[in-house]
């Protein structure tokens, strides 16, 4: 769906399908460039971030190896619990693997902090960071980030891979959710 079929639910589309996929061409040959000659395995954090792997996977011109973790951070709500849960851990052994993380969004950092030091504990050659968002002002754990999109402001956002207890990740834009429908 696209952000008219949901108007009333937004407060501003904050990122069209195509502004979209003009970052995801960049981040994707700004990738290329720092990984010249070696082999990239990108890692998808389930389920926010199917959206941006598989448009990212695909803007690349070269080879690169999918996998998924997934991680539970969140209830159901709007607020991040800090409690890091691993459900579905990677079918690869990442050692001396160039890992790339890829999310969709960095809030408070808790999620890929613990994340990075997760995979970092398992010698891989390399792990950076990937994430198509991030809300500076809601950070309460230093990351460092390598491959940023944007950086929003501390607003609850849905849409392209981001949900609100499961829904909108199917819209093609990316929209400040309404107060109305969370309160
Ligand atoms: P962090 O650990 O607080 O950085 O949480 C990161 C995760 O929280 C993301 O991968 C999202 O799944 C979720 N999240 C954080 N902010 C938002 C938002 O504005 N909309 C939807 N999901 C969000
Ligand atoms: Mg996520």
């Amino acid at each position: 769906m696209d952000a008219r079929d949901v108007e009333s639910d937004l407060v501003n589309i904050l990122f069209t399908e195509e502004q979209i996929q003009d970052k995801l061409a960049e981040l994707a040959k700004q990738i290329e460039v720092d990984y010249e000659g070696k082999d990239i395995l990108i890692v998808g954090i389930l389920r926010g971030a199917v959206m941006v792997m598989a448009d990212l996977a695909r803007a690349f011109h070269r080879h690169v190896e999918m996998d998924w973790m997934a991680v539970s951070s969140y209830g159901s709500g709007t607020k991040s619990s800090g409690v890091v849960r691993i459900l579905k851990d990677l079918d690869t052994d990442i050692t001396g693997r160039h890992v790339v993380i890829v999310d969709e969004i960095i809030d408070t950092g808790l999620t890929l902090s613990w994340l990075t030091s997760n995979l970092s504990s398992r010698a891989p050659s390399s792990v950076e960071i990937c994430t198509l968002l991030r809300k500076p002002d809601a950070l309460q754990m230093p990351v460092d980030v390598r491959y940023v999109g944007w950086d929003i402001p501390n607003e609850f956002v849905v849409g392209y891979g981001l949900d609100y207890k499961e829904r909108y990740r199917n819209l093609r834009d990316i929209g400040t959710l309404a107060p109305h429908v969370y309160s």
